[in-house]
């Protein structure tokens, strides 16, 4: 195999693929799925939202009844644009983050990875400039690639995505002739960095956009689930031609019914249902009505507040153990969301580690996962959304330990100079 390192001849209908399904390859976290998920392993690798404490056996009889009362709706081909009395009751959940939308605006979709999918489908043709923050969500880089977009990513700091380096850029692009089809940015509770976009740089960034004639893609999973502040306002109550606004259902209620939406400008919009119907006719009306149903006859705004301070409780978890276990090492502490995104200390490799970490039973996500080019290796995602605090400070305590012994190897196998100049290049933090 050594002159056939892909495998490729393996594959009998390699050479007839389209380029674009060369730039498809398991992401690092699905590559990771199966050894994490081993139960003794403390994962602290996926973005699964911790659902055990919905009301299962009510939802269930939901269900029940749905088919049973409904079913002829429920299991029939329903509208490409979703469902209209969901689309009405989404309506009432953007008006938390500020959006006033029509339930015209709304187009339901198969989780917000579908509509990713869709408005990339739209804007770009390979070679296309998508601008998006560094480091930037695993799932939204793939579906990028699988278009043959190029992505050039803009620094955040604290405060989410930097202007005047964004301003910068889109200069620049324009002065090489590239065409920028649009900005894809987290604002809150960015996956994977944790941070939140600030309300001044949000004003500016859609300035900054309009001024360049870029569209936003705005894309908003976990707005509503701020620790202990309230939601921001979205861009897309900014500006609601300059702004396509992605939400989801997976984070504030649960992802198994792949319910998610886009609120676009109006051509748009037609255009996203035209693309959604030639990919899948339809979301499913069975997930839809199940969902319409849970806002219409549960607390749900009690359930998010219920997931906040569950996932509130896993942060000062695992922000705790860090600061116990691996001081060295510097993160943002964030207020929502789900991840915690941390640099090793010393210029520690976290994809080279990775091997050594699942064999002290913890995993993560290498921070290489979320570039576009071969950034990010000192860098690892922590998720503290799934595990049990007391897991979460076991997994940050075996991977102290991993960090320790690697450590001991650079001193050891290092020179001294070599040894000398990473302590100089990563100098301690002084914020965490
Ligand atoms: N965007 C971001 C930033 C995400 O973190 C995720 C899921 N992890 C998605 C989109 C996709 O979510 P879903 O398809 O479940 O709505």
């Amino acid at each position: 195999m050594s002159d056939d390192p892909q495998g490729t001849r393996l594959d009998r209908w390699y050479s007839r693929y389209a380029s674009r399904a060369h730039a498809m390859r398991a992401s690092e976290i699905r590559a990771l799925f199966s050894v994490a998920n081993r139960p003794e392993v403390v994962s602290l690798a996926g973005g699964m939202p911790n659902i055990s404490g919905l009301p299962l056996a009510q939802l269930a009889d939901t269900s029940a009844r749905l088919v049973r009362d409904f079913g002829e709706v429920a299991l029939q081909y329903g509208s490409g644009q979703g469902d209209e009395t969901l689309r009405e009751q989404i309506t009432e959940v953007m008006a938390l983050e500020g959006i006033s939308a029509h339930p015209d605006d709304i187009v339901v979709t198969t989780g917000s990875q579908q509509a990713l999918d869709l408005v990339t489908r739209i804007f770009i043709d390979p070679g296309d400039v998508v601008v998006a923050e560094a480091p930037s969500y695993v799932g939204a880089l793939g579906v990028f690639r699988a278009h043959e977009a190029d992505v050039v990513h803009v620094s955040m700091d604290a405060d989410g995505l930097i202007p005047d380096e964004l301003d910068a850029t889109l200069t620049r692009l324009a002065a090489e002739g590239r065409t920028v089809k649009f900005l894809y940015t987290v604002p809150n509770f960015h996956n994977p960095a944790g941070v939140t976009l600030s309300l001044e740089r949000r004003r500016k960034v859609v300035e900054i956009c309009d001024r360049h004639d870029v569209l936003i893609l705005e894309d908003n999973p976990y707005g509503l689930l701020g620790f202990d502040s309230e939601p921001l306002p979205a861009m897309r109550s900014m500006s609601e031609d300059g702004v396509i606004y992605l939400g989801s259902f997976s984070k504030t209620f649960a992802p198994g019914y792949r319910v998610g939406w886009a609120v676009a400008p109006h051509a748009v919009r037609e255009k996203l249902v035209l693309a959604s119907e030639s990919a899948i006719l339809c979301p499913s009306n069975a997930s839809q009505m199940s969902i319409s149903h849970y806002l219409e006859h549960y607390d749900w705004v009690g359930q998010i507040k219920n997931y906040r301070e569950q996932y509130r409780e896993r942060r000062d978890a695992m922000v705790g153990a860090l600061e116990e276990y691996i001081p060295d090492a510097t993160w943002n502490t964030p207020q929502g969301g789900f991840y915690v995104w941390v640099k090793l200390p010393y210029g520690l490799d976290a994809r080279e580690m990775l091997p050594r970490a699942v064999t002290a039973r913890v995993a993560y996500v290498a921070g290489t996962a979320f570039f576009f080019g071969d950034e990010g290796h000192d860098h690892m995602r922590l998720s503290f959304c799934y595990p049990s605090p007391e897991r979460i400070e076991e997994g940050v305590r075996r991977l102290a330990g991993v960090v320790n012994a690697e450590l001991e190897t650079v001193s050891i196998f290092g020179t001294a100079g070599e040894t000398r100049q990473r302590l100089v290049d990563f100098p301690s933090p002084d914020v965490s």
